[in-house]
C-alpha cells in the first residue's frame, strides 16, 4: 500500500489532510513523493521557523544526537541550562520550564497561576479568564481553556474554572470576581483568525492584573521566536506579561514547549509539583538554541518585518482578496468570495504550501523565506483566485 492508503488504514482520522504526502525539503521548497515540488508558506504551522532541514540546525541537532539523546530530569543537561540562559537573557523573564508542546505549556502556565493563588490567597481563588475565539490546546484542560464553543463537546467533564471574555476591557471586567486568579490571551489569535489584539485593551489588562494581583499569562506558542518580527509578539505591545508560553517555532521542527515566568512566579513550581519525561531533551534543545541564535543575530527580526509588510502589501493589491491583517510574518487573507479552504487546496494543487483560519487563507512563512520565494507565492495565489473567480 502507499503511503495516503496506509494513513487511511491505520491511522485514526484526526485531520483532514491535504491530498499530498511530502517526502523532503530544504529551505522553503518541499517535495511530495512523485518529486512534485511545492512553495511552502506555512512551515508545519510556524514550527520550520528557520525552513526545512536547514544545515546549521541539523548540525546542532545531529552532534547532539552522537554526544547522548537523553537523560532524565534527574540530572543536570548543558542543553536546556543553555537555553534557558539565553532566553532568560534576551527577555525579562528569570526561570523557564520545559515541556513537549504548546498544550502541555499551557497546562504548566495554568498550574503556575493556580499554584500562585493558592499558596498567597489560599483555596478558591482559581478561576482564568480567557478570551472568545482563542486556541490554546486539545489537552482537556487546554481545551477549556479555549473560548470557542465547538470545542466544548464530547469529551466531558472538562476542567472547570474558565470564563470567557471578548477581546475588550469591560467584558473582561465583568467576569472578574474575588475567584479570579489569572488572564490568558494571545497578543494574536492565530487559529481564531489571525485577530491582533488592540494595543489599548493589552496595556489595560497588564495594569488591571497588576492591581488585582492576576497573573497575565500570554500564549506565544504561535506568535513567539520572531514569527511577529519580535523574539516574542508581547513586544509589540509594549508590556511584560508574568507568564509566556511558547512552543511551534522554538524547536526548528522538534517537539517542546515552554513556560518562561518573571521573578514573581520563578518559584511557584517546586520538586513533584509538575514534570515532563521528555521536557528539555537535549537533542531538541540543541535545535532550538540553534534556532534562538540565528533569530537573534544581525537584522534577522527586521527583515521578518520588512518582508511581512511586502508580502501583505502584494497580497492587499490582489483581485478577490478583500482585506489582508497580520504582524510580521504572521498573515490572515480575508477572501472577496468566501471559499478560503477550496482556494487552500487549489493552492497546494498548484504547489503552494498554505493553511487557513477560520475563513481566512493564513501564511506562516519560513522567516528565511527570500523576497523571490514571497513574488512566486503571491504569484501562485494571485493565479489561483483568478482561475476561481
Ligand atoms: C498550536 C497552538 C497551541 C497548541 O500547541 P500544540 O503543540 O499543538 O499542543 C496552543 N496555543 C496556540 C496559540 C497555538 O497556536
Amino acid at each position: 500500500m502507499d503511503t495516503k492508503a496506509l494513513d487511511k488504514q491505520y491511522i485514526m482520522n484526526t485531520y483532514g489532510r491535504y491530498d499530498v504526502a511530502l517526502k523532503s525539503g530544504k529551505g522553503c521548497t518541499a517535495y511530495d513523493e512523485d518529486g512534485k515540488k511545492y512553495l511552502d508558506v506555512s512551515s508545519g504551522i510556524g514550527v520550520n521557523a528557520l525552513g526545512y532541514s536547514d544545515d546549521g540546525w541539523v548540525n546542532a541537532v545531529t552532534a547532539q544526537l552522537n554526544e547522548i539523546q537523553h537523560m532524565s530530569n534527574y540530572f543536570y543537561s548543558s542543553q536546556s541550562s543553555k537555553l534557558a540562559e539565553k532566553l532568560c537573557s534576551l527577555t525579562p523573564f528569570t526561570k523557564a520550564c520545559f515541556g513537549n508542546s504548546g498544550a502541555e505549556a499551557n497546562e504548566c502556565a495554568i498550574k503556575i497561576a493556580r499554584k500562585y493563588s493558592f499558596d498567597k490567597y489560599g483555596e478558591g481563588r482559581n478561576e482564568i479568564i480567557t478570551l472568545k475565539d482563542s486556541f490554546h490546546g486539545r489537552t482537556i484542560t487546554t481545551l477549556s481553556a479555549t473560548g470557542q464553543d465547538k470545542f466544548h463537546n464530547y469529551f466531558f467533564p472538562f476542567t472547570e474554572g474558565f470564563k470567557y471574555a471578548e477581546a475588550d476591557i469591560d467584558s473582561v471586567k465583568n467576569l472578574f470576581s474575588d475567584k479570579t486568579c489569572a488572564v490568558l490571551i494571545e497578543c494574536v489569535q492565530g487559529e481564531g483568525g489571525v485577530n491582533i489584539m488592540d494595543r489599548e485593551f493589552v496595556q489595560k489588562l497588564r495594569k488591571i492584573c497588576d492591581k488585582k494581583d492576576l497573573v497575565l499569562i500570554v500564549d506565544e506558542v504561535q506568535t513567539g521566536i520572531g514569527r511577529t518580527g519580535k523574539l516574542f509578539c508581547y513586544e509589540n505591545f509594549d508590556i511584560v506579561p508574568d507568564l509566556i508560553t511558547c512552543a511551534k517555532g522554538l524547536g526548528g521542527g522538534l517537539p517542546i514547549g515552554l513556560c518562561l515566568c518573571t521573578e514573581k512566579l520563578e518559584n511557584v513550581l517546586v520538586p513533584s509539583t509538575h514534570g515532563s519525561t521528555f521536557g528539555a531533551n537535549p537533542a531538541v534543545c540543541a535545535g532550538a538554541n540553534y534556532v534562538i541564535d540565528t533569530i537573534t543575530s544581525g537584522d534577522f527580526l527586521n527583515e521578518v518585518n520588512k518582508k511581512g509588510a511586502y508580502l501583505m502589501d502584494k497580497l492587499k493589491n490582489l483581485d478577490g482578496v478583500k482585506s489582508v491583517r497580520g504582524l510580521g510574518l504572521m498573515i490572515g487573507i480575508e477572501l472577496e468570495k468566501d471559499n478560503a479552504h477550496d482556494i487552500a487546496v487549489k493552492c497546494v494543487e498548484s504547489g503552494l504550501l498554505i493553511i487557513t483560519a477560520k475563513n481566512l487563507l493564513r501564511m506562516l512563512p519560513p522567516l528565511i523565506i527570500s523576497y523571490d520565494e514571497i513574488d512566486e507565492a503571491v504569484k501562485i495565489l494571485d493565479k489561483t483566485i483568478q482561475e476561481d473567480i
